[in-house]
């Protein structure tokens, strides 16, 4: 019997789990449902129901970078429910998403000229990785069917991006579901060489040489596509060494493979550029967004294709469906409403130039706490940083739980996996917010 809002009591019902929530210690929550509720957000700061406030410090879920209730998104939102909330994406679409994927086209480094949308993360990735697949197929080398992911990758959860991804909690459980003849390269985070770097570390470039043994033990003849985060985000901002991704873009084109950029994370200014391509000055045949594209208002995620991949799909009769592929949601006209009131916001408030100077203030927060006690890495990059905290022997990532509980009762919400805290605040925050994150985090640690 459902009851009515008047006597919904949230904390009662959490803790009696009707709710099994992502990504989460679902026990733990039931325990301590009381403290695990957001009541609203404004700017950088969540609100408790209580009344507290906490600083976003990681900008959503890496999605928020301009901060909650953006008047002009509220109002883009809104304008589009009363005009069109919904029409399918199948043979028809809207003028809004049309614009939207237009704009993103003309952010992205040249070449890149199509966008495929999707409603997330996971769904970009399964899409690219069909693409490579279809692409190849297309052009009389089917036998091109592996994927090469890398280790500690993380490229969401469908069985696509499961089986590229390379982290290990996360594909134990489903071991059975895996794509076939998927390997991966060896992450590039080595702390013996790189700990506490400011920016990408100096050594290391030599990893990509991996997918040449890669190569030799599979034949390129059998590689569809490697995808990698041009930054590791999830893992805990694992920064590629200098001229990582340039080796890698090489050996690719070398050997036939297309290499796609898991731009999730880094996509839309998180590394002060457009797309992370531009930072590095490397351009993929593929690069997967989602989350900042809507300011994770709306969801929505897309892959944006290099042009002679689309045209490889633009053959046979014309009143065939080049590429069966699509979801209910594809192109929705209210994320693309918001994306394009993002991109406005974007643009006029020179937010990437914003990013790249709020680095540098990030930059030199994180690092005072290269010689805190217990702490073994800090590493940063753009509006994102990471710090490696020592995990208790016996509880591997009860350090980190801790951490993240010590946050919510002192004005953080911080994102805590294992031992290791991400931090990744929005775009919009002040040099002064991001000391204060700072100092705060520095007296939990
Ligand atoms: N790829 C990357 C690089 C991500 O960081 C994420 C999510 O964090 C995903 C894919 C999955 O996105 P979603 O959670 O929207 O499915």
């Amino acid at each position: 019997m459902a009851s009515s809002p008047s006597d919904f009591d949230p904390v009662r019902s959490l803790a009696a789990g009707t709710y099994w929530m992502p990504f989460t210690a679902n026990r733990r929550v039931r325990q301590n449902s009381a403290s695990r509720l957001i009541a609203s957000g404004r700017g950088c700061y969540y609100r408790t129901p209580e009344g507290a406030t906490l600083f976003d410090t990681l900008s959503g879920l890496w999605c928020t970078p301009l901060g909650h209730a953006h008047p002009r998104i509220v109002e883009a939102l809104k304008t589009q429910a009363e005009t069109l909330d919904y029409c399918t994406g199948f043979q028809v679409t809207n003028p809004v998403t049309v614009r939207l994927a237009d704009r993103i086209v003309a952010m992205a480094p040249d070449g890149l000229d199509h966008v495929f949308f999707t409603n997330s993360g996971s769904e970009a990735v399964d899409t690219a990785l069909k693409i490579a697949l279809g692409y190849h197929r297309l052009r009389g080398e089917g036998g091109r069917f592996r994927m090469i992911g890398r280790e500690r990758g993380y490229h969401g959860v469908g069985f696509g991006g499961l089986s590229v991804g390379g982290i290990v909690p996360n594909r134990r459980m489903f071991a059975a579901g895996m794509l076939n003849g998927v390997d991966h390269l060896r992450h590039t985070h080595t702390p013996d060489t790189a700990a506490f770097s400011h920016g990408q570390p100096a050594a290391g470039a030599d990893l990509a040489d991996d997918l040449d043994r890669l190569v030799a033990l599979h034949d390129a003849s059998t590689v569809a596509a490697v995808i990698v985060e041009p930054v590791q985000g999830s893992t805990g901002v694992i920064v590629p060494p200098v001229g990582y991704l340039r080796r890698l873009r090489e050996l690719c084109t070398r050997h036939g493979i297309l290499l796609i950029f898991d731009e999730v994370i880094t996509g839309f200014g998180r590394l002060g550029a457009p797309f992370a391509a531009q930072r590095f000055d490397v351009v993929p045949d593929m690069i997967t967004f989602a989350k900042a594209v809507t300011n994770g208002v709306v969801p929505m995620g897309g892959v944006l294709v290099r042009s002679d991949l689309y045209g490889t799909f633009m053959t046979g009769p014309e009143n065939a469906i080049e590429f069966a592929h699509g979801y209910t949601y594809s192109g929705h006209p209210l994320a693309a409403a918001v994306g394009n009131a993002v991109l406005d916001i974007m643009e006029e408030e020179n937010l990437f130039e914003r990013v790249l100077s709020l680095e540098t203030v990030l930059q030199e927060t994180v690092h005072k706490l290269d010689h805190a006690p217990g702490v073994t890495d800090v590493r940063n990059i753009g509006l994102a940083a990471a710090i490696d905290l020592q995990p208790d022997s016996i509880a591997p990532g009860a350090r980190g739980l801790k951490l993240f509980e010590l946050g919510l009762s002192h004005g953080l919400l911080l994102r805590c996996t294992g031992d290791t805290v991400s931090l990744a605040p929005p775009f919009v925050a002040t040099p002064q917010e991001l000391r204060a994150m700072g100092e705060t985090l520095a007296g939990l640690i």
